[in-house]
């Protein structure tokens, strides 16, 4: 939701991005007046492309908030089946009203619970090509590592908010303490990433930061 840095090339990508079908538009309302920090208007365009390209048969998120993204992916690929999880058991709740409401099939399906323990009981013949990384910034590498067996080669993740308000481009003393931990976690796993010997990753630096890898 947040924008890094609302410079002009980010004033401008927001200016001539199309605005939302009408039900989108009421939940990007409902995000901002509730303050649920949903996926901003460009950086989901990007990963919607990337799911355009790739036509994924099986999409995992970690993250679903009030289905907003969730609901975005399966408006743009309805074929994709989609497994999302959300621990917060109001938003679990509000998610599973509005995928009721707005899913044009049965293909999604959401799961409440935390990530790291849902993730764990997975079997892991159950193989995605997609996954979209939106849930607590601190245990990105502990999804990665949990997902990595049930990836396919050449399946994409998208990891979100990797920049986190641009705190990890600026110098360690200019982040506030609260931040410190996170912003070093946060750190910490792009460079892992970035270095993996499994993974093809690159930054876009859209929105709050999308960090994109490819299982080699
Ligand atoms: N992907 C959504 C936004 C997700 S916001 C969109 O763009 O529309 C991040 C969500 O992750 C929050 O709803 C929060 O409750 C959830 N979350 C945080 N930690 C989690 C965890 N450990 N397991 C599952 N969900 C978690
Ligand atoms: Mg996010």
């Amino acid at each position: 939701m947040k924008d890094i840095h609302m410079n002009k090339t980010s004033q401008y990508l927001q200016s001539i991005t199309p605005v939302s079908s009408s039900w989108a538009q009421k939940l990007e309302q409902y995000a901002i007046e509730n303050r649920v920090p949903i996926i901003d208007r460009v950086s989901i365009q990007v990963l919607l492309q990337l799911i355009r390209i790739q036509t994924p048969k099986n999409i995992l998120e970690i993250g679903t908030a009030i289905a907003y993204s969730t609901l975005r992916m399966h408006e743009t690929l309805p074929s994709a089946n989609i497994v999302t999880i959300e621990k917060n058991e109001q938003m679990y709740e509000l998610a599973k009203r509005n995928i009721a409401r707005y899913a044009s099939n049965d293909h999604i399906d959401i799961i409440h619970g935390d990530a790291v323990e849902e993730l764990e009981r997975f079997r892991n013949d159950q193989l995605f090509d997609f996954v979209f990384i939106d849930a607590a910034k601190g245990q990105y590498e502990q999804y990665v590592k949990l997902i990595h067996p049930m990836l396919n080669e050449g399946a994409i993740i998208v990891s979100d908010n990797v920049l986190f308000r641009e705190f990890v481009t600026r110098e360690q003393h200019d982040v506030p303490k609260r931040f410190k931990s996170l912003v070093k976690k946060l750190t910490t796993f792009n460079e892992h990433m970035m270095n993996h010997e499994q993974y093809h990753s690159s930054m876009i630096p859209v929105g709050d930061g999308l960090l994109v890898s490819v299982k080699i």
